[in-house]
């Protein structure tokens, strides 16, 4: 076997796990969505359509079909802007490494002592919370339709927005850095059948955004005041305080950590365990 045919073998695998991989991308976003749905119904249609009036010399319709054929795309780009935006949005929630600006320690020290004082409170009172921390992966398709907030992250603001009965406590807030992006966020709830079948729509929820991204979920119960956090696929069910606060801590820090020198000159160390 010559270097060449070994070479051209290698493409068409490539080539074969591409068209996979975008069959498999659009099959699944047309799955989940019924617009979507009937889009690829009416492209079907309209091919058996065309390939029937082929066969059976339909000239008519044929010239009819090659307008629809022409300007069929442009149509349905029109029409279905908003999912075509948001299923290219899900092609795209791949890993944005970068894509936030990198806390330094202290600001990453600040945002776990606002979030631990806050789910102190919540647990305590026994306020149900759900705190989504975005990493790699964007939760763009989330925010969007949330209540966008934008504000530093403090305790108060936190306990806030969870307040029982305030407009938005119920969903979740979406955390970017050290800002509350927004709440009222509304996520995918998990359907993992092994799920304790005593949690309910807050567990899954946050069970839901750690199997589709690789944000870290921290749930507070109403009903219990226990704390837990979902992340990697899993949920670390009624932690202690400690326990929540040592996992936060390791899920937050960065990939690549950049330490000062005394003479204030950058160098980055990977502190990546995971
Ligand atoms: P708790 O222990 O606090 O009762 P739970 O897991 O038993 O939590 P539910 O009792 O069903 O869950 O909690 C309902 C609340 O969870 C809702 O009021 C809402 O605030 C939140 N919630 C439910 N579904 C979602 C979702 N898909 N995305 C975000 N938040 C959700
Ligand atoms: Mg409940």
């Amino acid at each position: 076997m010559t270097l060449s045919s070994v070479w051209s073998i290698f493409t068409k695998i490539i080539d074969i796990c591409v068209i996979w991989c975008m069959l498999y991308y659009i099959l699944k976003n047309v799955k989940n969505n019924v617009k979507m749905l009937l889009i690829v119904k009416g492209v079907i249609i309209v091919l058996a359509v065309y390939i029937l009036s082929e066969l059976l010399q339909l000239h008519t319709v044929g010239f009819l079909l090659t307008y629809v054929f022409d300007w069929g795309p442009i149509a349905v780009i029109v029409l279905f802007q908003p999912e075509i935006r948001s299923f290219l949005e899900s092609i795209g929630r791949t890993k944005l490494l970068g894509r936030h600006k990198v806390l330094t320690v202290e600001e990453r020290e600040r945002v776990v002592y606002e979030i631990m004082d806050a789910v102190d409170y919540l647990r305590k009172n026994k306020i149900g919370a759900l705190m989504v921390i975005e990493r790699d992966v964007s939760l763009q398709e989330y925010i969007a339709p949330a209540t966008k907030v934008y504000a530093d992250l403090t305790s108060p603001l936190l306990g806030t927005i969870f307040f029982p009965n305030s407009p938005l406590h119920d969903g979740g807030v979406i955390i970017q850095g050290d800002k509350i992006t927004c709440a009222g966020a509304v996520f995918k709830t998990s359907m993992d059948p092994n799920l304790n079948k005593k949690l309910g729509t807050r567990h899954r929820a946050a069970l839901g955004i750690a199997e589709e991204s690789d944000a870290v979920a921290l749930i507070v119960s109403e009903e219990t005041g226990k704390i837990s956090i979902a992340v990697d696929h899993e949920i670390h069910y009624n932690l202690s305080l400690d326990e929540f606060r040592m996992m936060l801590v390791e899920e937050l820090k960065p990939k690549t950590e950049i330490f000062y020198d005394a003479d204030g000159a950058e160098s980055e160390g990977d502190t990546d365990e995971r």
